[in-house]
């Protein structure tokens, strides 16, 4: 099938059969799994999933690829969902999912919130993301990469930056290099924040300063007498807390 790639659905296709060999060992899918993967495209990781995965369900926008989809593979195991993964209800697909993908990386950050939303039915993800996306997720307190989105997952998930993907593994190449993650849900039981409403409030205020003080970032929502409460000097700047005190600081607010 003659496809040209679509910039607006961020279509990489992965052609090093040494990269997707990694990414299936990194995976390492088993018999009794259910995976999930979003934009399978012409199934350069669908071809190797199908085989040990008991159930196999895919989600992709392009129908072009849909329909591509369809004649490669006719088989029982396989749901194709001819879908936008942004507005997915992956809830309809049970439990003990794992999901996994090379994420168009135009709606990475969008998509990862929304997939989080679902982490209750979650065994873990395997994601090819942009590098400095990847970075920006594990980042440390105290780091430049430490931001929005890396409170906001390590809340949820334990995250592992996996291995760095070099452009020259995609056809047409990007400009950037990528990595795979792997994203585990942390134990509902673990996560402590009473209203998660707050904490994203909190933490995307803090951020949205981040040169500035505590003092002044979050001065709509903090006095302070809060901070002397919670032992946190508002002299520090959003990068200087960690994830709990943000936990922290949201239960405080919240009580
Ligand atoms: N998995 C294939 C591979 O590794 O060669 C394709 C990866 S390509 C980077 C991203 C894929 O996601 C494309 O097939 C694209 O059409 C699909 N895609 C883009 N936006 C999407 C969306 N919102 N929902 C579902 N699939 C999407």
């Amino acid at each position: 099938m003659l496809h040209r790639p679509r910039k607006r659905f961020g279509q990489n296709f992965l052609v090093d059969q040494q990269v997707i060999a990694e990414i299936i060992a990194a995976i390492s899918p088993q018999p009794d799994n259910h995976i999930v993967e979003i934009g399978p495209g012409f199934g350069a990781l669908t071809t190797q999933l199908i085989q040990p995965a008991e159930k196999l369900d895919v989600i992709e926008i392009d129908r072009d690829l849909v329909e591509a989809l369809k004649q490669q593979f006719a088989s029982e195991k396989l749901n194709i969902h001819a879908a936008d993964a942004l507005r997915f209800d992956f809830s309809a697909l049970g439990r003990s999912m794992r999901i996994v993908g090379n994420l168009p990386y135009n709606i990475s950050t969008p998509l990862l919130f929304h997939i989080s939303q679902f982490s209750d039915q979650i065994v873990d993800m395997h994601f090819m993301l942009q590098k400095e996306v990847v970075e920006r997720m594990v980042g440390v307190p105290s780091s430049p990469q430490y931001g929005r989105l890396s409170v906001m997952l390590q809340y949820r998930f334990h995250m592992e930056h996996v291995f760095t993907v070099p452009a020259t593994a995609f056809r047409p190449m990007p400009k950037i290099e990528s990595a795979i993650i792997r994203m585990m849900p942390i134990p509902r039981s673990d996560l402590t924040v009473r209203d998660e409403k707050i904490l994203a409030r909190i933490v995307a205020a803090a951020f949205s300063q981040r040169r500035k003080t505590l003092r002044n970032s979050l001065q709509e929502f903090m006095k302070e007498s809060d901070y002397a409460a919670l032992g946190i000097d508002p002299g520090l700047r959003a990068e200087n807390l960690s994830v709990t005190d943000y936990v922290n600081v949201a239960n405080h607010l919240s009580a």
